[in-house]
C-alpha cells in the first residue's frame, strides 16, 4: 500500500491536547496540521517530548509520520545534509522532501594545490536562481591509492579547508579507519561502501564511528537486499544507503533506470522493508566505463546525473566541475524538489539594489519568486540603485494577489515599518507595479507615502524611472 498522510484528527489523538501553546499555536489542533502538512516536525510540542507520561503517544506519532524511505544525516561542524526521507514515488502525490545531495570527488592521488583548488571551486560554486542560491552540498574523498596514510592525509586537507560533509569512499576498511581518524569528532561522514567482501569490518566501523554506510552491490540486487538483511536485522544497523550500481551504454542504462526504480517502488509502496533505504547513485562511473574523449565522458556524466535524480537517487557522487554540467543538475533538482502546492515564494522585506542611498527610487513588488527576480535583473541592468520592497502575497504574482486582497496598502506599510525605510530615504515616494495600479489609493493611505504607478512591464523600469525620478518631479509630486 502506497504512504497515506496521516488526517490531523489522526495527529490531534496522539497530541497533549491542553492548548499550551508552547508550540507557538493557539491550540493543539493547529499543531497536528501544521504536522501533517510537514510544515512542523513532534520535537516542537516540549510537553510531548519532555513528560513521560506522552512517551507512547510521541513513539505512536513518530511511526505515523515517518517515511518510508529513511532519512540519513551526514554532517560537518557547519552543514548538515539530510538524505532521504522521502514519502512518496510520485512528486504530485505530496512532495519530495530531501533535495538528493551532489558530492564533487577529490582523490588521494592528487597533489595539495589540486586538491585545494578542487575544494575551492566547489565551495564558492552558487547559481542564484529565482530568489535562491543553489549550491553543491557534499566532497567523496576516494581512496585510489588504497594507502591509508595517503588517504588520510587527503580527508584532513579537505576537512580543514572545507565546510561541506563528506563521503568516504573506499572498499578497503583499513582505508576508511585512517580518515576516520583524522576527522574532527562533529563530522559525520557516509562511508562508500560496504560490499559481499568487506560488511563485517565496514558494519564496525560504522557502529563505532556512529556514521551512515552505504551498500554497494553493483549488477546484482539480489546480494543488496540480502546485505541491507543481515546490516539491519543482523547487526541493528539502520543507517544505511543503497547503491544497485549505475551503468552507462543502452543496456548499462536500461538496468540503472529499473534497478533505481524498482527500489523505491518497493519502498514507497510499502511492499518490501529492505528497499526503505536512499539511494546512491555514481554518475563519476562514467570516467571509468567510457572509452573517448573528456567531452563524451562529461556530457554522459550529466545525462547520467539527471536521469538519476529523475528516478530516485538521493545522493550523487560526480567529478565534472564544469558549470555547464553542474548548472542543469541544480537547477533540475531545483524543479523536482519544489513543493508543487505552493508557489515559490521569497521572503518579504527590503532589499538593496546596488548601492541605495537617500535620494534612490524605492520600487514595491511581490514575493512570488519569478516576478521577484525579474524585476531585480531588469533593474540591475538599468543600472539603477534602488530599494526594493518585496510584500508578502504568500507567493503570488502581482494581478493574482491584487484581485485575491494578497497584495493591500497594510502589507505594503507592514515591510516599511518593519525595515524603518522612512528614516534611509529623503522622499517618501513609492513606485508600485503597473497591474496594481487600482490599490495605489490604498497603498497611500495605509503608508502615508505618495504612490506613484509604475510600468506594466518591468523592462520598462529604468527608462521610467530616468524619466519621473527627478528632484524637481519628486518635489512636486511631495508638494515642497
Ligand atoms: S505545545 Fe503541544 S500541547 Fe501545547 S499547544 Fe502545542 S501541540 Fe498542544
Amino acid at each position: 500500500m502506497p504512504w497515506k498522510p496521516p488526517t490531523p484528527i489522526e495527529v490531534y489523538q496522539l497530541l497533549p491536547k491542553t492548548n499550551c501553546g508552547k508550540c507557538g499555536e493557539p491550540n493543539c489542533m493547529a499543531f497536528a496540521v501544521k504536522l501533517v502538512n510537514f510544515d512542523a516536525t513532534v520535537e516542537q510540542c516540549p510537553p510531548l517530548v519532555e513528560d513521560k507520561s506522552y512517551a507512547e503517544s510521541l513513539q505512536k506519532l513518530r511511526a505515523l509520520l515517518s517515511p518510508p524511505v529513511r532519512e540519513v544525516v551526514v554532517k560537518s561542524s557547519k552543514r548538515v545534509v539530510k538524505i532521504g526521507g522521502e514519502y512518496v514515488m510520485y512528486r504530485h502525490e505530496l512532495r519530495y522532501m530531501n533535495p538528493a545531495a551532489i558530492a564533487i570527488d577529490v582523490d588521494d592521488s592528487m597533489d595539495k594545490d589540486t586538491i585545494l583548488k578542487r575544494v575551492e571551486t566547489i565551495e564558492k560554486f552558487e547559481y542564484e536562481y529565482v530568489g535562491r542560491k543553489l549550491k553543491l552540498d557534499l566532497i567523496a574523498v576516494r581512496s585510489v591509492t588504497n594507502d591509508p596514510k595517503q588517504f588520510a592525509k587527503t580527508v584532513q586537507i579537505v576537512a580543514e579547508n572545507s565546510s561541506l560533509p563528506l563521503i568516504l569512499c573506499s572498499t578497503n576498511p583499513t582505508v576508511i579507519e585512517a580518515g576516520f581518524n583524522v576527522l574532527p569528532q562533529e563530522h559525520r561522514p557516509l562511508i562508500y561502501a560496504a560490499t559481499k567482501d568487506n560488511w563485517r569490518d565496514m558494519a564496525e566501523l560504522s557502529k563505532r564511528f556512529d556514521a551512515p554506510l552505504a551498500i554497494a552491490s553493483p549488477g546484482d540486487l539480489d546480494t543488496l537486499v540480502s546485505l541491507v538483511a543481515t546490516l539491519s536485522e543482523g547487526l541493528g544497523l539502520n543507517d544505511l544507503v543503497l547503491d544497485p550500481g549505475t551503468f552507462v551504454g543502452l543496456n548499462g542504462l536500461a538496468y540503472t533506470v529499473k534497478a533505481f526504480t524498482w527500489l523505491r517502488h518497493k519502498a514507497a509502496n510499502d511492499l518490501w522493508k529492505y528497499a526503505g533505504y536512499p539511494l546512491i547513485g555514481t554518475p563519476i562511473s562514467v570516467w571509468t566505463q567510457l572509452e573517448g574523449d573528456v567531452m563524451d565522458k562529461m556530457w554522459w556524466e550529466a545525462i547520467m546525473a539527471t536521469l538519476l535524480m529523475t528516478r530516485y537517487a538521493d545522493v550523487l557522487i560526480m567529478h565534472s566541475l564544469d558549470g555547464w554540467v553542474l548548472l542543469p543538475q541544480v537547477m533540475w533538482r531545483f524543479q523536482l524538489y519544489t513543493d508543487p502546492r505552493k508557489p515559490v515564494a521569497v521572503p518579504a522585506g527590503v532589499r538593496e539594489i546596488g548601492k541605495p542611498d537617500e535620494k534612490s527610487p524605492v520600487l514595491v513588488t511581490t514575493n512570488y519568486a519569478l516576478t521577484y527576480s525579474i524585476v531585480l535583473s531588469d533593474v540591475e541592468k538599468a543600472k539603477v540603485n534602488a530599494w526594493l520592497v518585496v510584500v508578502d502575497t504568500e507567493g503570488l504574482a502581482v494581478d493574482v494577489a491584487v484581485a485575491g486582497r494578497k497584495f493591500t496598502g497594510e502589507k505594503v506599510a507592514e515591510v516599511i515599518k518593519a525595515a524603518e525605510l522612512d528614516k534611509k530615504v529623503k522622499y517618501k515616494v513609492l513606485i508600485i507595479p503597473g497591474k496594481a495600479a487600482r490599490v495605489s489609493g490604498d497603498v497611500e493611505d495605509a503608508t502615508g507615502w505618495k504612490v506613484v504607478v509604475g510600468p506594466m512591464d518591468s523592462s520598462e523600469i529604468g527608462k521610467f524611472i530616468e524619466k519621473m525620478w527627478t528632484e524637481d518631479k519628486l518635489k512636486e509630486l511631495i508638494g515642497q
